[in-house]
């Protein structure tokens, strides 16, 4: 049987999304912020962080997809695009996890081609020990060990994103 063991409570994520959140509040202090959420897996942790940024946003997504299962396939697909230019904006990239970086890498090298004025990344958690492309985490939530991780937006095969803690699922 199949079980989810809990890694990062509620508690423990409300607590570093407020954090991070006062952080991008103060850093982007006087400007608008173009907060642009990777789909699927950033829309908990977006949607938390949004309410904890206390400067105008506006808000676009884009969705990429690279996983089947728990294995990277190793390519990135943009599944949907940006509706609105981002030419003279600051951008505020908001992902789930960096696992070998592949993804941010592809979408840092499409978002530079469409001239923002600045590009900041905000990620839930980063996996180093899978790390291929090293890519900087403006404002990161959680560096963890290498296990696959679910809940809180993550899923394994479209199932558990709505658990509202990170999980280590065991097969
Ligand atoms: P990367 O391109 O950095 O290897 O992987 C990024 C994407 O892979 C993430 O946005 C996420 O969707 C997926 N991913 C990587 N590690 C995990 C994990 O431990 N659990 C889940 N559910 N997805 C992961």
């Amino acid at each position: 049987m199949s079980s989810v063991d809990v890694f990062i409570s509620k508690e423990q994520i409300a607590n570093r999304v407020k954090e991070i959140g006062a952080l991008i509040s103060k850093d982007y202090a006087g400007k608008e912020v173009t907060v642009i959420p990777l789909l699927t897996g950033a829309f908990m942790f977006a949607a938390d962080l949004l309410r904890e940024i206390k400067v105008p946003v506006d808000i676009q997504f884009m969705a990429t997809s690279s996983y089947e299962g728990t294995q990277s396939t190793g390519e990135v697909k943009i599944n949907y695009d940006l509706k609105r230019s981002v030419h003279g904006k600051h951008v505020l990239l908001v992902e789930d996890i960096v696992d070998t970086g592949t993804t941010l890498k592809t979408v840092m090298e499409i978002m530079k081609t469409r001239k923002p004025a600045s590009i900041k990344l905000a990620s839930l958690l980063y996996k180093p020990a899978r790390n291929i492309h090293p890519v900087d985490i403006d404002y990161l939530g959680f560096e963890i060990e290498d296990k696959f991780v679910i809940g809180y937006g993550l899923d394994f095969d479209g199932r558990y994103r709505e658990l509202p803690y990170i999980g280590v699922y065991q097969a």
